[in-house]
């Protein structure tokens, strides 16, 4: 029961409608399937405008937003610098299918950025970069196996769906029909931050290996950075072996630092290496469209050569470097400043702090888990380093504190696996709309326990 002083009420009727419409010519409803609410149940709420830190729905609700499109909006909703750049674009014409020269000025942005990135090449989206450079690291080696970690979600690359985090955590699949066995067969998966683990997989498949693909810190099965020293060791196994490491930094990329993950950890990450370990290749998306459709994947000159037309490895894309992406990201890489990333590190900082204290208060066991201003409240007393430890999370326990902050005004990720994203527009007036509403959410989460432990009997 919403009791009532409550903002909003449990029922969003305009939502409610469209849901059902969308579930007749949609799957699910939806055209990304955590966006369906699956795992914390109620009505996704129809969004009908944003600005700054907030949503607005179809019943004209306001919502501080914590997802920011998963990533993307790190300056905020309708930023008047972005949107500038992208109607001045859209009066230029939407697509020309040939070079322009923001494609090239958004290569130089990344490449002067990112220490390891020498070379770039856009695609529409994060998937597309993921599998192209999983066919490029597999053209380039002429191997095949690729090495991954379980929990990590690097896209819906079929090679790669085996134990991926994301939709595929959220909606507990084992892996997709779909992907055939020969296709699963080239894939190795590893539990992540398991030196052992890994040491073996390539003790056994090493001369097979084409590329261990890594998610620089784990976003996907919720934040899980790297343990100190797991980047060097996947480095040196890589060498060793003769494999490619690529580094997924298409949600940790522009967002946790100028350049991303490898700006925060690495060369020094990479132990005594130094700048000899940057990956060979990186993937990047999320922030650097702005809220477009843009990715890329970057890295080594000699392997980037390998791509058509340069080189034999086809990739290609009729809109990638599409002019209005390119106006979105290029203003959003260029407003993103060092006092952009000071404010999101201490706006995750203050609220990663007060959601522990609320938890705390209210008795229910969590732990908070960061990659710089990447963070995840996990529902679990313990420590998270893998996948295997993110799913010990109590799951009902989230969805009743993710339903409590959506009745105060606050939209959380629909799923416990997945990070809390904040903005440079999350001001004092919407941290504090956020903080207000914890308390109420954690008793929410507290009671779902005792509920079930009073079903349970224990
Ligand atoms: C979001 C994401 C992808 C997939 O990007 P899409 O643009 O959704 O295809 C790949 N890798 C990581 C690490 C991601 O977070």
């Amino acid at each position: 029961m919403p009791s009532p002083d409550r903002p909003y009420p449990a029922t969003a009727p305009t939502s409610e409608a469209l849901f059902d419409r969308a579930r007749q010519v949609t799957p699910g409803g939806v055209n990304s399937p955590v966006r369906a609410f699956g795992a914390v149940g109620g009505t996704p709420r129809f969004m009908a405008s944003a600005r700054g830190p907030y949503l607005r729905d179809v019943d004209g609700r306001e919502y501080v937003d914590l997802v920011c499109s998963w990533g993307p909006m790190i300056l905020g909703h309708a930023h008047p610098e972005v949107v500038a750049a992208v109607q001045e674009a859209v009066g230029l014409g939407t697509s020309f299918g040939t070079p322009t020269q923001r494609e090239v000025e958004l290569a130089e942005e990344i490449v002067g950025r990112v220490a390891p990135v020498e070379m770039v090449r856009l695609t529409s989206s994060g998937t597309e970069a993921v599998m192209s450079a999983v066919r490029l690291a597999r053209g380039f080696t002429g191997r095949s196996v690729v090495v991954k970690f379980a929990g990590h979600y690097h896209g819906h690359v079929d090679t790669l769906l085996a134990a991926a985090g994301s939709g595929v955590a959220t909606l507990g699949l084992p892996d997709s029909p779909g992907v055939t066995g020969a296709t699963a067969a080239d894939t190795v998966v590893v539990p992540w931050n398991d030196p052992e683990a890994l040491e073996a997989a390539f003790a056994e498949h090493g001369p097979r290996v084409a590329a261990l693909v890594t998610e620089a810190a784990a976003g996907n099965m919720g934040v899980v950075p790297p343990r100190p020293g797991f980047t060097a060791l996947m480095r040196r196994l890589t060498r060793e072996h003769g494999a490619l490491l690529v580094s997924d930094e298409v949600m940790t990329g522009f967002r946790v630092s100028a350049s991303g993950w490898y700006g925060l950890e690495g060369p020094q990450g990479a132990g005594d290496d130094g700048e000899a370990g940057a990956p060979d290749l990186m993937t990047f998306g999320k922030v650097m469209g702005g809220g477009l459709p843009a990715a890329a994947l970057g890295g080594r000159a000699d392997v980037m050569s390998s791509l058509a037309p340069a080189g034999p490895v086809y990739q290609a894309g009729t809109l990638s470097g599409n002019p209005l992406a390119t106006a979105a990201g290029l203003t959003t890489l260029r407003l993103c400043t060092p006092e952009v990333y000071a404010h999101l590190d201490r706006t995750a900082a203050t609220l990663s702090a007060a959601a522990s204290a609320a938890l705390s208060d209210a008795g229910v066991p969590h732990t908070v888990s960061a990659a710089g201003n990447m963070f995840t409240v996990f529902f679990t007393g313990d420590e998270v380093h893998d996948y295997a430890g993110a799913r010990r999370q109590d799951l009902q326990a989230y969805a009743a504190f993710f339903q409590s902050m959506l009745a105060d005004g606050v939209h959380l990720p629909p799923s416990a696996f997945e990070a809390w994203f904040l903005s440079a527009s999350h001001d004092d007036e919407a941290v504090g709309r956020v903080l207000e509403a914890l308390p109420r959410a954690a008793q929410a989460a507290a009671r779902s326990q005792s509920s079930v432990a009073g079903q349970t009997g224990t």
